[in-house]
């Protein structure tokens, strides 16, 4: 059995070539940045009202300014401010020469082509040209994940295309002659398929692109022929089921028989031992135990980071800490163990959770509690470091 940090370093050191595509803006929600975003403006690009009412100079004290034109956002404006003089402007709108302040609508007054202050307004109202953003500043680093902000500020820099990091195709393929498929009527002795359906959300989730090869019967032959398929369009292969000790356990035996190399086979994890990664040239394979917890637990600690850094990203899974609600109690602590937990308002509760077959546990949790090997307490009240699985 080898740790959670062994295996970790095991999978960092396999060698990834993550490939670049140019993707229209449109297409880059939830992809990885495949390259930096200089700025080729200054944000502002121009001294820039941000409120409405009126443009002058901060220092002048008359009583009243002659009003010389009208600014609304997008227009030139076509006057210098003077003494005595301002110009009505909008939000957005460019300041003219002469001005270093705003005065807010609110608190003045406008009569027959003149405008007078009539309450306080304590701020300049003005967004300097450069303020948030210099021309040659870097935006956006390469690798970067791209959520709605970052497409806000790709499209901010007036680009409609840029580079992206390609999907990987992600091979599924689950094994075991008791399953059976969502819609089909269950036979006494068989359960549904639930791991095709979850592993394909997961790799759907961070942008992968999924390709199942269904259900496979635990034979020799069967599994070998759809891996083979799989291994023949796909970036990286997720077998499930199949990798412990029993009889029909065929999957570490398949892929030593065609050539793979098996970097590790049992993992001091719960849930998750049986754990298999293994590479032949460029195609890597995974194989997970088949209970659902498992499948689900094991992508998210190892299969994740992994197929994120063949997308050029390094990906890093969110830490919370929380004080344990209650106390954690287990028997052994052989393993490390990941436990289903629900962490709000800083509080980490433990969830009901009945072992690897108990997928259910999984819908309330929001994170993973990891009690390290050697560990068999946690005391109500300490506080832990959950890892976030939203
Ligand atoms: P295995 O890893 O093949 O020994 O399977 C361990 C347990 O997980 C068994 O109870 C299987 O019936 C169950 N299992 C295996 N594959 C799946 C699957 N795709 N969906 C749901 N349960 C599964
Ligand atoms: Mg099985």
């Amino acid at each position: 059995m080898i740790s959670i940090k062994k295996a970790e370093k095991i999978l960092a050191s396999i060698p990834v070539r993550p490939a670049l595509e140019a993707e229209s803006i449109h297409g880059t929600l939830n992809r990885i940045l495949g390259q930096d975003i200089r700025s080729e403006i200054d944000m502002p690009p121009f001294n820039k009202s941000a409120m409405d009412g009126y443009a002058l100079n901060a220092d002048d004290k008359s009583d009243r300014f002659r009003i010389l034109e009208v600014i609304p956002a997008g227009v030139i404006p076509l006057q210098k401010i003077g003494a005595g003089q301002c110009a009505k402007i909008m939000t957005g709108g460019v300041v003219p020469e002469g001005a270093n302040r705003v005065v807010k609508r609110e608190v003045t007054i406008e009569e027959e082509g003149y405008m007078r202050i009539v309450g306080e307004d304590p701020t300049m109202n003005i967004c300097f040209r450069g303020e948030d953003v210099r021309t040659g500043d870097v935006l956006l680093r390469k690798g970067t994940w791209i959520g709605p902000s970052e497409i806000g500020v790709v499209a901010s820099m007036g680009l409609s295309r840029v580079l992206v990091y390609k999907r990987p195709i992600v091979g599924i393929l689950v094994t075991g002659s008791e399953l059976v498929a969502p819609g089909k009527p269950l036979e006494p002795g068989r359960i549904y398929d639930s791991n095709s359906y979850s592993l394909r959300s997961q790799v759907e989730s961070m942008g992968g692109i999924a390709e199942s090869a269904g259900i496979v019967l635990d034979s020799q032959d069967g599994i070998r022929s759809a891996l083979d398929g799989l291994l023949a369009s796909c970036d990286l292969v997720i077998l499930s089921g199949g990798v412990s000790a029993g009889d029909f356990d065929y999957v570490p035996g398949i892929l030593k028989k065609i050539g793979f190399k098996l970097h590790f086979e049992k993992l001091a994890i719960k849930p998750g031992k049986p754990t298999v990664f293994a590479t032949r040239g460029d195609a890597v394979v995974f194989g997970v135990p088949g209970n659902p917890v498992s499948t689900f637990v094991i992508f998210e600690v190892f299969v994740k980071p992994f197929l994120y850094r063949m997308m050029g990203h390094d990906y890093y899974p969110e830490i919370i800490q929380g004080k344990m609600a209650t106390d954690f109690r287990r028997k052994q602590s052989s393993r490390s163990a990941y436990i289903p937990v629900r962490h709000q308002k800083a509080l980490v509760e433990i969830l009901p959770y009945h072992g690897s077959a108990h997928f259910h546990a999984l819908t309330r949790a929001n994170g993973l509690l990891c009690v390290p090997e050697g560990e068999n307490k946690i005391a109500k009240g300490s506080l832990v470091d959950v890892r976030s699985i939203q």
